[in-house]
Formats: structure tokens, sequence, C-alpha cells
């Protein structure tokens, strides 16, 4: 392992998480927590829930606070991960300026916040600043392929515009940065409705209705689960001065969205079948990360196997979804 790291807990840093009560923040915020943060949640509720969070709610170190990071926040803070952008594509066209704004007003003011208190921020940066890849796998160093004036451009475009003012004020104001392309992660505390395709295809197994497959299936995507993802994220922000980014972290593993389909109905034992709807607009044909540069900078690597990840995700949505009313597993609607 490099010996530039510096992976030591440091139980007095007070850690701010916008998009806190997600997905990938709840699990984030549970993870500083435990390794003796404190750690200031912000989040909109937008794609979030306080069922993700509920459980920390009496913790001494974890404060919850509802704000639109798309005004300025001010608080004194030693790291900022910036988690909050919806990330799924059936909510983040549902209202596609807000998504930018987000992505891009977002990354502004926690880069002013970081300024003005010496703060390292983390960006959740995404794969989806490659578009819709002519490389593969993907590396840092490829510039991408993205469709300015498409369905997903709110986001792609938001979130390379994100990358851009880390950059800027990383070297305009001396702005401490970590770049992150995160790569398909999936996980418990998905929302049943968010639309992804994972969580979809588990919710619609379950209760026994088809899976709905957009386009033929033969695209590609890479799934890593939440934790290993998770590991590599804080080693990322704890890393040496200087290292910035951005770095891929996802699960190589690359695999057709329709053999996910047919894994998850024999994992389940579901006897659901499998619709075909239209492939939504610039939907990527490929996608898989190169992972050489997580791997020299930060040792890390994910471990956890498509398989295991998925039993896992299935024993929470099994165990959730009796209890839960939320929303019903969405199909988008945008052509191609
Ligand atoms: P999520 O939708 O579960 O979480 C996003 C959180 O941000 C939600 O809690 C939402 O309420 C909050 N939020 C949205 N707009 C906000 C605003 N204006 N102010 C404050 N909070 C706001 O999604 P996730 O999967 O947990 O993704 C978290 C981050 O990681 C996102 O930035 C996403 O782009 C990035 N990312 C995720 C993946 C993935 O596969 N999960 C892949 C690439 C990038
Ligand atoms: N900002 C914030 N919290 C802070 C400091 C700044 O939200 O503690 C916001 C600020 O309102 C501005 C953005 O971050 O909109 C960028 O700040 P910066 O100082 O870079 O720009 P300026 O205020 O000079 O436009
Ligand atoms: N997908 C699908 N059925 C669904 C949801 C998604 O076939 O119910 C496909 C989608 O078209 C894409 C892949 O699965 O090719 C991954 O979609 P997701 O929305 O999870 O993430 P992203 O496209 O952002 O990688």
């Amino acid at each position: 392992m490099d010996s530039n790291l510096n992976f030591g807990v440091d139980p007095s840093k007070r850690i701010l998480v916008t998009g806190g009560a997600g997905f990938l923040g709840s699990h984030l915020c549970e993870k500083l927590l435990g390794l003796g943060h404190e750690v200031l949640c912000v989040d909109n509720f937008f794609t979030g829930r306080k069922e993700n969070i509920a459980h920390l709610l009496g913790h001494p170190r974890f404060e919850l606070v509802r704000h639109d990071v798309c005004l300025p926040l001010y608080v004194e803070v030693d790291q900022i991960y910036n988690l909050a952008c919806p990330a799924s594509p059936a909510y983040y066209q549902r209202d596609p300026i807000q998504t930018t704004k987000v992505s891009v007003l977002g990354a502004m003011n926690m880069l002013g916040l970081a300024k003005r208190v010496g703060a390292r921020v983390l960006q959740a940066s995404t794969s989806e600043i490659y578009g819709d890849p002519r490389v593969h796998p993907q590396t840092e160093d490829y510039t991408g392929n993205v469709n300015p004036i498409g369905l997903r451009a709110c986001y792609d475009e938001g979130k390379r515009c994100a990358e851009s003012l880390m950059f800027d004020y990383h070297r305009q104001h001396g702005v401490e940065i970590r770049v992150i392309r995160i790569f398909n992660t999936y996980g418990p505390r998905m929302a049943s409705g968010d639309g992804r395709v994972i969580s979809n295809f588990i919710v619609q197994a379950l209760a026994g209705v088809p899976l709905t497959i957009y386009g033929d299936g033969s695209q590609t995507r890479s799934f890593c689960y939440v934790d290993d993802l998770l590991d590599g994220m804080v080693r990322l922000m704890d890393a040496s001065p200087g290292v910035t980014g951005p770095v891929n972290m996802g699960n190589p593993a690359e695999i057709t969205v329709f053999e996910l389909a047919r894994r998850i109905i024999e994992m389940t034992g579901s006897r659901s079948r499998i619709d075909r709807h239209p492939l939504p607009a610039d939907d990527p044909c490929r996608r898989k990360p190169d992972i050489t540069v997580a791997g020299k900078l930060l040792g890390w690597q994910p471990h956890i196997p498509l398989d295991e990840g998925l039993q896992k995700t299935i024993a929470y949505f099994r165990s959730t979804l009796a209890q839960r009313s939320d929303a019903p597993a969405p199909v988008l609607e945008t052509t191609a």
C-alpha cells in the first residue's frame, strides 16, 4: 500500500454529508459515526427518506438539517462529502432544470463553504460523465461522449460542470478537493420506487410482476455493492493532500441487463416473466470502470461479488417491502 496514505482516524473531525438521507449518504453517515466523527447530515428529502437515518437521530454526534444545497449554507466543518443530487434517471429527468441547479449551484456552494472554512471537499461524480463511452473499460483520462442536449444532459453535464468547478476552486483558491467517479452502486436502502435497474428488478420479481427490460437487454453495466464503494470513498477523502482524483470507483464485473434480470428471477425464486420496453434516449450501451488508479493510489478494490450483494439486497427488500408504502417501481417512458 502507498506509504503516502493517511487512514488514521481523527475523532474530532466535523463532517458534512449533503444528500445524507439518500441511499449512499445514509450509509456514509453511519460509517463516519462508526469511525468516531461528528456528522452533519443535510438533505431536502427530494429522493432521500427519513427512515434511512431514523436510527441515527438519537446519536450524540449526529445532526440533521433540512436544507436545499442550491442555497448558501454557513456551518463550520472539516470535511464535506457532497452527495446531494438525485441519481436515478427517472428522478433526475423529472425536473431536469433542478437537476442542473443542484449539481452546479450545490457544488459551488459547497466549494464556497470549503474555501471559507478551509475544509476538504469530496464531490460524488459519476460514470455518466463518460456518456455513451467509446473507450472500454473507461479510464479517468477518457473525456467522454456526452450528448449535451439530450435527456440525460441535465445530470451528465451538471456533474461535468461540478467537476470543472472543483478543479477551478482547487487551482484558483487552493481548496482541497477529491473527485470520485462512482459507477452503478446498489444495496439496501435503495428506494423501492427509485427506478434504477436493480431495485426495479428485485421489487418486480418479489411482487411476481413482469421485469421491465428497456431495449433488448444487451446493454451492460458493472455493479458495485455499497459497502465496497463507501470504503473507497472514505479512503479517497482521507488520502494525503495532493490526491485530487478523479478516481473511478466501481466493480469491474460487467453484466448485461438481460443476464441481471435472469439472475434476479432465479435468486428470488420468482415466476415473473420479462417484458420489453423501449430503450430510453442516450442510454449508454456499456459501462465498466478501469479501477487501476484507485488500486495504485488507495490500495482499493471491491470485494463483494454481485451474487452476494444481490442476496443482501433481496433480503433487504423482502423484509421491508411488506411494511412500506413506497411507490411501485417506475418505468421510464422516454424513448430513443
Ligand atoms: P439518492 O437519490 O438516494 O440520494 C441523493 C440524496 O440527495 C437524497 O437524499 C436527496 O433527497 C438529496 N438531495 C437531492 N437534491 C437535494 C438538494 N437540492 N439539497 C439537498 N439534498 C438534496 O441517490 P444515491 O444513489 O445515494 O446517490 C448519491 C450521490 O452519488 C449522488 O450525487 C449521485 O449522483 C452519486 N452517484 C450515485 C451512483 C449510484 O449508483 N448510486 C452512481 C454515480 C453517482
Ligand atoms: N457559500 C456558502 N457558504 C459559505 C461560503 C460561501 O454557501 O460558508 C456560497 C456563497 O453564497 C456563494 C458560493 O458559496 O454563492 C461560492 O462562494 P465564493 O466565495 O466562491 O463566491 P462569491 O461569494 O465570491 O460569489
Ligand atoms: N433498465 C432496465 N429496466 C429498468 C430500469 C433500468 O432495463 O426497469 C436499464 C437501463 O435502461 C440501463 C440499465 O438498466 O440500461 C441501468 O439503468 P439504471 O437506471 O439503473 O442506471 P444508469 O442507466 O444510470 O446506469
